[in-house]
């Protein structure tokens, strides 16, 4: 079990990138150029309206703000959080060409988006009721974002999910030092308070009945379990897939996450890197990556290496595990 104290696990846990001041804000928001063709834009996946978001911070106006987020991107909170914008808004900046640092895209994303949770404001409303019923499969971002806009559409919607909590990967997948699952959780219900219904701990297991009773079925059930590795050893004790391991930590107090004394990630992908952080943050003495490619080969990006190594994170390139080796419980990697 962990052996940090609990004040140590909650700063080892806290936010990463901690929110602007109100004033840091402002002075942000001003640096923007408001690029005609904002590349920002274009390399965002939901093509937030990046300069016009900003704008209306710069004018003071955060629930223009908000809405502008929000309106193409119901998750505007969790994003702004967790994705990797280095690579994608924030390293499309012109800034970046002048050789300066990008706006800080995501912070001002999150001053904005944090005001609609703090003040409950109701950006939105459902549209008129068109009397069609729509099914959607799975409570995670997908699953959530569609039954938003059918609402909005003036359908009704009603979503099942087989956890007991709803957010999918926001809720039970990002490292927590990213995203808590408390803000996943008010980001999922101002999407409920349109008047999506949900039904949790509901397992589907076949459609046919559901496309008798709706108009329509939404598919959004995830990326379903994690692969096996396929090598002896991989069922002893002390051997977990990251998901459960990051789940786990993300719905118990910290203490009660159990991790090893010196811990192996296999793997060294966006996921691994989140487990061997959060494994050395929870107070394993060593936490290693080993991964059968090189360094330039990592599907980890840039930024989560660095962390990783400033976590103190070890890293062990082409080496492929043979077996996991142990009497009882695992003791070794081959
Ligand atoms: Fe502002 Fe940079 Fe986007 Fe231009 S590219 S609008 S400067 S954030």
């Amino acid at each position: 079990m962990a052996s940090l104290s609990e004040a140590e696990l909650a700063a080892n846990f806290a936010d990463i990138a901690p929110p602007l001041t109100s004033d840091a804000a402002l002075l942000e928001a001003n640096k923007c150029l408001f690029c005609h063709d904002a590349p920002c834009t274009l390399a965002c996946p939901t093509h937030i309206d990046v300069p016009a978001f900003i704008k209306k911070i710069a004018s003071g106006n955060l629930r223009g703000s908000a809405r502008v987020i929000l309106d193409v991107n119901p998750f505007g909170h969790s994003c702004a959080r967790a994705c990797p914008v280095e690579v994608l808004c924030e390293g499309a900046c012109v800034l970046n060409d002048r050789d300066e640092q990008p706006i800080k895209i995501a912070l001002l994303q999150r001053h904005a988006t944090d005001r609609v949770l703090e003040h409950k404001w109701k950006l939105f409303e459902p549209g008129k009721p068109t009397g069609k019923r729509v099914a959607v499969i799975g409570a995670g971002p997908a699953g959530l974002a569609c039954a938003r806009d059918r609402r909005r559409a003036g359908h009704a919607a009603t979503v099942f999910e087989a956890k007991s909590q709803p957010g999918g990967l926001n809720t039970y997948g990002i490292a927590e030092y990213k995203l808590k699952a408390d803000v996943a959780l008010a980001e999922v219900q101002d999407i409920l308070d349109l008047g999506v219904e949900l039904k949790l701990g509901v397992m589907i297991k076949s459609i046919e009945p559901l496309l008798k009773e709706f108009d329509a079925v939404f598919v959004g059930v995830g990326l379903g379990g994690t692969k096996k590795l396929g090598i002896p050893g991989e069922d002893l004790p002390g051997v977990v897939d990251a998901l459960t391991f990051i789940e786990h930590l993300k719905t118990h107090p910290y203490k009660e996450t159990r991790v090893g004394r010196s811990v192996v990630v296999i793997g060294a992908g966006n996921t691994a890197i989140d487990a061997v952080t959060q494994a050395k943050r929870l107070g394993a003495a060593s936490a290693t990556i080993v991964y059968r490619r090189g360094e330039d080969d990592m599907p980890a990006y840039d930024y989560e290496y660095d962390l990783a190594k400033k976590d103190g994170c070890g890293f062990r390139f082409n080496a492929a595990p043979q077996r996991i080796v142990g009497n009882g419980a695992v003791a070794g990697l081959e």
